[in-house]
């Protein structure tokens, strides 16, 4: 079932998004040489609680930590791990949402840390454009189908593979709402787009193949053939006046 939400609603939100976002700001500034996964998961969660917000991914389904933390060829579900020491040249993708006022945000990227190669920042620049191409497509009278296809076909025609597996959801009280939000699709498909919905659109785009796999850790997704993945997330609302970013500093 879609859950609409109403501007009141829309506002709440918002401020769990704005958290979500500082958050993830402020995790991506700690990504340096040097550094665990498991310490930027704590730098993540300190803010998200220092604002009197929640972070919505501890104990969700289980999972350990406030954030998702994947590097180089892990795509998703990365868990944070103190013997992680992130080194110069990786990709490493962060996603996290806050919850406050009963409303979660949910928002993703992909940092460098020092300097990684041109193909990788390729891969990250394309990830993030394509994701500003989905969330044009958020539009009432739109399609699902409409992001999927504007996102599926920025990456595919750069040579790059569409994660299919996981995809975007609906977001709002709970962290995975209704409708899904697959980054392909065919244009004029899927559910109609209506003020109200509010949706987590967030490409993972594999430098290879789509192929991934789950590690026996049961979490953590990588590429199945060892290449780079990233990761970009905004949750967005759709309105009257077209796509809204909620998950903004
Ligand atoms: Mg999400």
């Amino acid at each position: 079932m879609i859950v609409l939400k109403t501007e009141g609603e829309l506002r709440l939100m918002a401020e769990a998004c704005r958290i979500s976002a500082a958050a993830l700001q402020i995790a991506g500034e700690a990504v340096q040489p040097g550094v665990s996964t498991w310490e930027i998961d704590r730098v993540a969660r300190r803010f998200i609680e220092s604002q009197g917000a929640t972070p919505t991914f501890l104990n969700l389904y289980g999972f350990p930590a406030a954030a998702c933390i994947s590097v180089n060829d892990e795509v998703i579900h990365g868990i944070p791990d103190k013997s992680h020491i992130l080194k110069a040249g990786d990709i490493v993708s962060i996603d996290l949402g806050a919850r406050l006022n009963g409303y979660t945000g949910d928002n993703a990227a992909t940092f460098a840390c020092g300097e990684v190669s041109p193909e990788a920042k390729r891969l990250m620049e394309t990830t993030e454009q394509s994701l500003y191409e989905g969330i044009r497509k958020a539009v009432p009278g739109g399609r699902i189908g409409d992001v999927g296809s504007a996102i599926q076909t920025f990456c595919e025609d750069r040579g790059y593979g569409v994660v299919r597996e996981y995809t975007g959801h609906g977001v709002g009280r709970e962290l995975h709402e209704d409708p899904a939000v697959p980054n392909y699709g065919k244009p004029g498909r899927g559910v109609r787009l209506v003020p109200g919905m509010t949706i987590a659109i967030e490409p993972m785009i594999n430098e290879g193949t789509a192929a991934v796999k789950q590690l026996s850790n049961g979490w953590t997704v990588t590429t199945t053939d060892g290449k780079l993945s990233a990761h970009f997330e905004h949750t967005v609302a759709i309105t009257a006046n077209g796509p809204v970013i909620l998950t903004k500093c």
